[in-house]
């Protein structure tokens, strides 16, 4: 067991008499007035268990046993695991040193105090947490994540920047010369930084437009919006026809009409007039343009890191691959090319990579600010463009 160590020393606190200078503040760690008790520190090892680190402070298996008990509402003590921290506090009496604290740290944000004395129990309480802002500028120059540690940022705030940007922004196809300017947030536990970095706003320059991202709470959590008040999360179009009608939906025991066996359908078929137009359902970027013997021609699109979309058998394509798509574009026209018996187009829908029925799935919802925040939205907005552009 180590000794000491920053965690665990004790400041000896020199009070004095002289007149306007104030006897220092008590060192209060884990709820507890440091300064009474003499501290040592270390780390749990593999194997080791409550009895290993108490036993050998002198705990009776006695004492041990009931502690267990009586701690087991707040903490069971098989929990305690290796490489975690813990401090024994002890007092001293008549020249022995007592263990009195038994202080296990179970996350970063979380410790358990047990009472090793008269009676003995156990209590549960966090760090207190300081939030600390940050601002950054930069210039994309390889990729998100790159340029971020470059900068001396946590690679991880991609992450929140890629999620708050899932709809609008595609981070694998970032332009070189692409900016950002973020304001985030971290919460720290006894200075080092837990948890993802948060983002407060964000101007994202990408291909030279500027897309605003401010954080705000409508009552439900918070959410994103651009300077407007629209959600940066979009909803798709329900349906990637208009005047259609569902003529086959997702069918994993479907008997095709053409193939003349069962095999399943992984889209759903909506019957148009040939030539009718075939829109985009979301804003993406063509990953395929092209003509198989199965799908006719055909379109795929990938909306953001988790959704991708494909329209098949149209009689002609309007889009190349590789270009930017916006929702409710025309990307082809409805025909009966590929397997087809009549004129559809067979519409499919990937969340991460893996096929699904759209008519099921749940989409995240995509509500602007409603009129009761509208004030108070743009006051917030006003505050975070100033903080943002400000040098
Ligand atoms: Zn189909």
């Amino acid at each position: 067991m180590g000794c000491g160590g920053d965690a665990g020393t004790s400041i000896q606190n020199e009070v004095t008499d002289h007149e306007g200078i104030a006897a220092p503040e008590p060192l209060i760690r884990f709820g507890l007035n440091w300064d009474e008790y003499s501290a040592d520190s270390g780390t749990v090892a593999s194997g080791q268990s409550l009895s290993h680190l108490l036993g050998g402070a002198g705990v009776s298996s006695n004492t041990l046993f009931e502690l267990v008990a009586a701690a087991e509402p707040v903490y069971d003590v098989r929990r305690i695991r290796a490489d975690r921290p813990y401090w024994i506090l002890s007092t001293e009496a008549d020249s022995i040193q007592q263990p009195e604290w038994f202080i296990y740290q179970s996350s970063g944000r979380e410790y358990i105090r047990f009472h090793l004395m008269d009676s003995l129990f156990a209590e549960a309480d966090r760090f207190p947490v300081d939030t600390v802002t940050h601002r950054l500028t930069g210039t994309i120059t390889q990729s998100l994540s790159a340029d971020l540690e470059r900068l001396g940022a946590p690679f991880t705030l991609a992450l929140s920047m890629a999620n708050v940007y899932a709809w609008t922004v595609d981070f694998s196809r970032l332009q070189e010369g692409d900016t950002f300017d973020v304001l985030y947030e971290r919460e720290l536990v006894n200075g080092d930084p837990v948890g993802m970095p948060r983002v407060i706003a964000c101007h994202f320059t990408h291909n030279g437009r500027v897309i605003p991202a401010y954080r705000y709470d409508q009552g439900n959590g918070h959410d994103y919006f651009d300077d407007t008040g629209a959600s940066l999360r979009k909803a798709f179009l329900k349906a990637p026809v208009e005047f259609s009608r569902i003529s086959s939906r997702y069918n994993l025991k479907r008997f095709h009409p053409v193939l003349n066996r069962v095999k399943a359908h992984l889209g759903t078929d909506y019957a148009a007039p040939h030539g009718t137009p075939i829109l985009a359902v979301g804003d993406g970027v063509v990953t395929k343009s092209g003509y198989t013997s199965g799908n006719g021609n055909y379109v795929k699109l990938r909306h953001n890191s988790t959704y991708e979309t494909q329209y098949l058998h149209m009689s002609k394509r309007a889009v190349r691959v590789g270009e930017s798509v916006r929702q409710g574009q025309v990307i082809g026209y409805v025909g009966a090319t590929g397997l087809a018996t009549g004129p559809h187009v067979c519409f499919r829908f990937w969340k991460n990579g893996k096929q699904v029925d759209h008519l099921r799935e749940e989409f995240p919802p995509s509500e602007p600010i409603e009129a009761a925040h509208a004030a108070d939205f743009e006051a917030t907005v006003k505050t975070l463009k100033a903080e943002l552009e400000g040098s």
